[in-house]
């Protein structure tokens, strides 16, 4: 291939060709220089020879020992080597055919060779120079003559030469001055053509740039095609195999349409059983609901057999630090089923000192023996005491009253079963978290059959006869602000606290805020007044409120759960300080309280005219959760210490009373 040649290159070569032949230099002497002597200075120039010719002696020095043309020796680099040496010999019109064949040769030729010093005498009109005898002094002057005429030829020649030389330097002068028009008109065409050649190259760099731009995006382009026709495969596969999808849709929907068709009729058919299954649901909703009613009347029933007063003993385990009572000092006796039924039996040793033998030995200790309903021995949990309690929680939700007590002396265990151990651990939760998360559940499980249930839950506190709210906030807060119980209007039964917080509550979390509330509230009070939460009634009531709105149905009950005050009576023999005073009065209050509460069960019992609620703020605040349709379930905790012993005997006697009681069917507050 052809290299490409290059758009510069091509100009040059244009203006080669139009440029032309350079002419050698011209070697003729410019004006001023040697040539430029005009006769007078030839005159001159022969001046010497005039001069030497005076002496007839210095004629032959002359004549031998110097060369003749001298001024010519300047032309011959115009003449050539050859013809120098001859010019001497020819004088006039072959010299200056000499002169006019150099200028149009105009070649140059190298410098004519100095002539020797001391060399021959040139030979003067062809005639071979012949010395003459130094008398022949007229022939010497013809030679001289002849010598002058000679030179004045030349001299003319070379004037004519001179002139003919001035016009040919006008001439060249004037081809110099055309040709560096020339020159400059070629320059200026030059610079353009190496400005466009510049211009070419740049361009051609831009070119260049833009081929390997393009290069560059041609190979981008090719992989994209590739990666294209790479995809485009795929996607062929792909279609194929949708292709082959389709007409397997097409053959299965053709299938279910016909299938459709076949369904169709049974849809018709399942419509028509659907009717009838729809009626025999309403049916069923309709028994289930009988049903419902009559498992909530044979629950009450079971409860009534039970007892709607019902006695649990608690005997809490001996705590670090305490000392271990003596064996034998508690016992639980298996019921009749034997080990495996649950205990309902107690029996309690007591060593009495001042009985004796006759002989003067120790009298041995007396047993007392109790039964009750059930008999929880230490270790027994939470979980299994709220067990038996959660019945009694279902029956709240089916619309009975439910009141659940715990009774005994302080620091038995009562806070410990209603409210729970410390800490927050879930193992020791009390009754009072456990019953309502009961609560909620049950609740949530009645609402698939139609029922609704809203809870309120208070709780107060009752201090020396006074009412106190515990889930009082702000600035209420642990001030314990009067508060009274009333009833909640002309007429009704429903009693009311007033000043008292009554909230709503629907999950546990909000029962445990509240219980954290009632707990700070005691511990603020207690900084006022020494250990009062033992020496006060804690009550935390739940009114449940449920409805069918389906079948116009409500039902409505009070669930309390009561942490009384420490049963303990004061020492007979202890002397009374003005702390005791106050002690003896607090005391005196509980008691009468406490007793006034043995008085209602009792008087229930007997299905007395008058019950004594209103002997005590306790009784008188839990009158719609005792009697009637109630149920009743008290918790007697027992402490398992020796030292004990007394008030655990008396707790336990109280308690026996309280179970030997049976109030009259319950009815559920139905509305
Ligand atoms: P009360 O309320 O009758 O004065 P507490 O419930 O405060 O008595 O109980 C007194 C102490 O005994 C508390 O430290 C409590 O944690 C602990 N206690 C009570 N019952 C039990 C039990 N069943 N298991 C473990 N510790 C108990
Ligand atoms: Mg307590």
């Amino acid at each position: 291939m052809e290299p490409q040649r290059s758009p510069l290159l091509e100009v040059r070569g244009n203006i080669q060709l139009k440029r032309p032949p350079v002419k050698a230099p011209s070697r003729l002497p410019l004006p001023g220089t040697r040539f430029k002597r005009g006769p007078d200075q030839m005159e001159d120039a022969l001046e010497p020879e005039k001069k030497r010719t005076r002496g007839l002696d210095t004629v032959t020095k002359i004549a031998t020992s110097r060369p003749r043309a001298p001024a010519l020796t300047t032309v011959p680099q115009t003449q050539g080597q050859t013809t120098a040496p001859k010019v001497p010999k020819k004088t006039g019109p072959r010299c200056s055919t000499a002169v006019a064949t150099a200028l149009k040769n105009q070649k140059p030729g190298p410098a004519a060779p100095a002539q020797k010093p001391g060399a021959a005498a040139p030979m003067l009109g062809g005639r071979k120079p012949t010395k003459r005898p130094a008398w022949d002094l007229k022939g010497q002057l013809c030679d001289l003559n002849a010598e002058l005429k000679c030179c004045r030829e030349r001299t003319q020649t070379l004037d004519q030469e001179n002139q003919q030389l001035q016009d040919q330097l006008r001439e060249a002068q004037q081809q110099a001055k055309s040709l560096g028009a020339e020159c400059r008109t070629l320059e200026g065409e030059l610079a353009r053509a190496q400005a466009q050649a510049e211009q070419g190259q740049q361009e051609l760099g831009n070119l260049r740039a833009r081929v390997l731009e393009l290069e560059e995006q041609l190979g981008t382009q090719q992989g994209l095609v590739q990666e294209l026709q790479k995809e485009q495969l795929g996607l062929q596969e792909e279609r194929r195999g949708l292709a082959a999808r389709l007409e397997e849709q097409e053959r299965r929907l053709q299938a279910s349409e016909a299938a459709l068709s076949g369904s169709q009729a049974e849809v018709a058919s399942l419509r028509q059983e659907a009717t009838t299954q729809a009626a025999l649901l309403v049916e069923q909703g309709e028994r289930l609901h009988g049903l419902e009613m009559e498992r909530r009347r044979l629950h009450n029933q079971l409860q009534e057999l039970k007892g709607n007063i019902r006695v649990f003993c608690r005997v809490r385990p001996v705590l670090p630090g305490e000392p271990t009572p003596p064996p034998g000092f508690l016992l639980f006796p298996s019921g009749p089923g034997g080990p495996s039924d649950p205990p309902t039996r107690l029996s309690l040793s007591r060593s009495d000192e001042r009985r004796g033998t006759l002989s003067g030995a120790p009298a041995p200790p007396t047993r007392h023996d109790f039964s009750f309903d059930r008999v929880f021995p230490p270790g027994s949990g939470q979980d299994e005491v709220f067990e038996e309690i959660a019945m009694l929680v279902q029956s709240a939700l089916d619309g009975y009253p439910v009141c659940i007590f715990a009774y005994g002396q302080t620091g038995s265990g009562k806070t410990f079963t209603m409210e729970g151990g410390p800490g927050g651990d879930p193992q020791v939760e009390g009754l009072i978290p456990r019953a309502l998360r009961h609560l909620f559940s049950v609740a949530q499980e009645l609402g698939s059959q139609g029922w609704t249930y809203s809870f309120v839950a208070s709780y107060v506190e009752i201090y020396n006869e006074t009412v106190r709210d515990l889930l009082a906030t702000g600035t209420r807060k642990g001030q314990g602000g009067e508060c009274e119980i009333r009833r909640a209007g002309p007429g009704s039964e429903e009693l009311t606290v007033t000043n008292a917080r009554y909230v709503p509550v629907s999950c546990e979390k909000e029962v445990e805020a509240l219980l954290h509330l009632a707990h700070q509230n005691r511990a603020v009070a207690r900084t006022a007044q020494n250990e009062r939460s033992s020496r006060s009634h804690s009550v935390f009531q739940l009114q449940i409120s449920g409805e069918h709105a389906g079948r116009g149905l409500q039902c409505g009950a009070p669930l309390s759960l009561v942490d009384l005050a420490g049963s303990e009576r004061l020492d007979p023999g202890l002397t009374l300080g003005p702390g005791e005073r106050e002690r003896l009065r607090e005391t005196q209050a509980i008691n009468s309280s406490l007793s006034t509460l043995g008085l209602v069960i009792m008087a229930l019992s007997n299905k007395e005219s008058h019950v004594p609620y209103r002997n005590s703020k306790l009784t008188y605040l839990l009158q719609n959760s005792l009697g009637g349709s109630a149920k009743m379930l008290m918790f007697v905790n027992i402490s398992p210490l020796e030292e004990n012993v007394s008030e655990s005997l008396n707790s336990l006697r109280f308690a026996s009373k309280v179970n030997q009681c049976v109030i009259g069917t319950a009815q559920a507050n139905r509305k």
